[in-house]
């Protein structure tokens, strides 16, 4: 009995920025328990990509190309999906993009403006767009990235406007939650620590890792699957009573 509720046979799940890193590791975790895949990435490449490596292990898997900044290509997405499927029981709104080392007082409009549109802007427009298609079936399950960000501020990289964007996430989280809560669509997010992906190997060198690692108890960065295995259980029916939870996936680090 408890381990049914972990099963997602016969769901759709849409992962956004689902291409590669913690969004394909989330959507396999998914697919392996039975649903049905939709993969969005802004990058037609990765999201075929994305695609074709879960195909090859056997999965049901579509690929789709959708901009979560732009509210006519996440409606459009939405629409499309629901009509195509039948349904849309799950979305990951996992899309971020991770921008650092520069200091508060000298961030340009258009840094600030270009984090917070894909992280705090293209969470809300995604969960907006799909949770429509949710409330009207009167049952689904969305889980947000956040990250352990939007409870702490990270050292030694500057980046106030990522910490930003990924509290709003949190808190954008417990909002829905608890409008959508007696309607039958849980809203819950995961904050994670530092994960081996192509966005931390983009900025690590040998010393900030050595801070990172010496800040973080567990003394290691976790891996996508680490995170996929928490978004499968918040995704689930396993988590039938928990709305407005964000999740630490975060090695102890907000502990110190
Ligand atoms: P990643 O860069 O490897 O993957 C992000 C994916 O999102 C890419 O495929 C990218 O093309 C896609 N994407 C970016 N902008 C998009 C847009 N506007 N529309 C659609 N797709 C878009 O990053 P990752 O490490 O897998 O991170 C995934 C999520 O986890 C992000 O929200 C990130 O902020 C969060 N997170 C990551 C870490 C970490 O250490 N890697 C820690 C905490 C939280």
């Amino acid at each position: 009995m408890f381990f049914e509720k972990f099963r997602m046979d016969g769901r759709v799940a849409v992962v956004t920025g689902g291409g590669r890193g913690i969004g394909l590791s989330c959507a396999e975790a998914l697919a392996e328990a039975g649903a049905t895949i939709v993969v969005i990435d802004r990058e037609a490449g990765l999201a075929e990509e994305g695609r074709d490596t879960l195909r090859a292990k056997g999965y049901t898997v579509e690929a789709r190309v959708a901009d979560v900044t732009k509210t006519e290509s996440t409606r459009a997405a939405a629409d499309e999906i629901a009509a195509t499927f039948g349904r849309i029981d799950v979305l990951v709104a996992n899309a971020g993009i991770a921008r650092s080392g520069t200091a508060a007082e000298d961030t340009p409009d258009e840094l600030w403006l270009s984090v917070n549109d894909v992280n705090y802007n293209g969470v809300f427009w995604t969960n907006r767009d799909f949770g429509r298609h949710m409330l009207k079936a009167g049952r689904g399950a969305i889980v947000n990235i956040g990250s352990m960000s939007g409870y702490i501020v990270n050292r030694p990289q500057l980046q106030t406007y990522y910490n930003a964007s990924k509290a709003a996430v949190h808190h954008l989280t417990a909002s829905l939650a608890v409008e959508w809560a007696s309607r039958g669509v849980r809203v819950n997010a995961v904050a994670p620590t530092y994960i081996d992906s192509a966005m931390t190997r983009a900025v690590i060198d040998e010393a900030t890792l050595d801070v990172w690692l010496r800040d973080t108890p567990m003394g290691r960065m976790g891996q996508p699957d680490e995170i996929a295995s928490v978004v499968h259980f918040l995704a689930s029916d396993a988590a039938s009573l928990i709305t407005g939870a964000t999740v630490k996936a975060d090695a102890g680090f907000t502990c110190w």
